[in-house]
């Protein structure tokens, strides 16, 4: 069940450039890795995306914030969820990658 609503929206709203989001979720302060990177359109108009952050140092609420904002103005992402991990070798990296 969990693998098909998974398939069902899989697909990236065309003009998603993906590269360009996980290269911008690379590039924010404090992160060292991510994964489990998805994005999906909700409406013909509103894109949602997830994604896990490995952050050694954590992240507080204004660097979440900044980071959907960004997402919004730049990949015109508005609702944005973020999961944020201390640990790359936590395990949840051998979960499915990004759907790219
Ligand atoms: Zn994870």
């Amino acid at each position: 069940m969990r693998g098909s609503i998974d398939m069902s929206m899989a697909a990236a709203p065309k003009g998603t450039d993906l590269a360009a989001i996980r290269a911008f979720l690379l590039a924010r302060p404090g992160v060292s890795a991510i994964h489990d990177l998805h994005v999906w359109p909700i409406s013909t108009t509103e894109t949602a995306l997830t994604c896990h952050l490995v952050m050694p140092t954590r992240a507080d609420d204004a660097f979440l914030m900044q980071t959907a904002q960004l997402l919004k103005t730049s990949f015109r992402i508005g609702h944005t969820t973020l999961q944020v991990e201390t640990h790359p070798d936590n395990g949840c990296a051998l979960a499915p990658d990004d759907v790219v």
